[in-house]
């Protein structure tokens, strides 16, 4: 994964399937860095020899650690729509330990840069590309079905039948692998959105996937 900048949280129990007996990769798109030594660039670019690059396995073994952050809600929302229930802190362990979890961009975002440049989002495809044709995802759930979703890669993918919950039409399709295995990808609301995600309704989404 040679233009991976930002290494996938890998659960112990992904390559098994875990509790979904199915390999789930999550597709974050950014993320942001408060440590004051990278100043908001560590990324691909500036620092190529690495800083942060364990900043996603960080934010999830917090997670499970039981400290908080602006990634709390999010984490525990889009687990809920997972499972389709509350879910206790060892829910969270069973379950973040099933999955695989990648953030797209290579580069920190900042409070006041919230989205990447074209160019951040054409290494952010290259490094995707890597990790699935590492990783063998069953299914790829996508955060977001506005900007990371326009951004996914067009190498590769081949478009999905419509699929229908409830009257919306959900964004799908799949990714050829490498090895001849065909990840399935669906896209839900990314979990944080203000316009509010509400677990109950997107499980019916991704039940349709498990
Ligand atoms: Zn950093």
């Amino acid at each position: 994964m040679e233009h991976v900048f930002f290494k996938p949280w890998i659960g112990k129990n992904y390559q098994n399937g875990g509790i979904f007996k199915k390999k789930i990769l999550v597709l974050g798109e950014s993320h942001y860095c408060g440590n004051e030594n990278c100043n908001g660039k560590c990324g691909v670019r500036d620092f190529p020899d690495g800083g942060c690059e364990d900043f996603t396995y960080d934010r999830v073994m917090d997670y499970l650690n039981g400290s908080t952050g602006r990634w709390t809600n999010t984490f525990r929302k889009f687990e809920r729509s997972l499972v389709n229930r509350e879910t206790t802190m060892e829910d969270s362990n069973e379950i973040w330990q099933s999955l695989a979890f990648f953030n797209f961009l290579q580069v920190a975002m900042t409070e006041t840069r919230t989205a990447g440049t074209d160019e951040d989002y054409k290494e952010g495809q290259t490094a995707f590309l890597e990790v699935i044709n590492e990783l063998h995802p069953d299914l790829i759930i996508v955060w977001g079905v506005g900007r990371l979703y326009d951004n996914l890669p067009n190498e590769d993918w081949i478009k999905g039948e419509p699929l229908v919950v409830d009257g919306y039409n959900v964004k799908n399709g799949y990714y050829q692998l490498k090895n001849g295995k065909k990840s399935r990808v669906i896209a839900v609301y990314h979990p944080s959105t203000s316009r509010g995600y509400s677990w109950d309704w997107w499980h019916k989404v991704i039940a349709t996937q498990l």
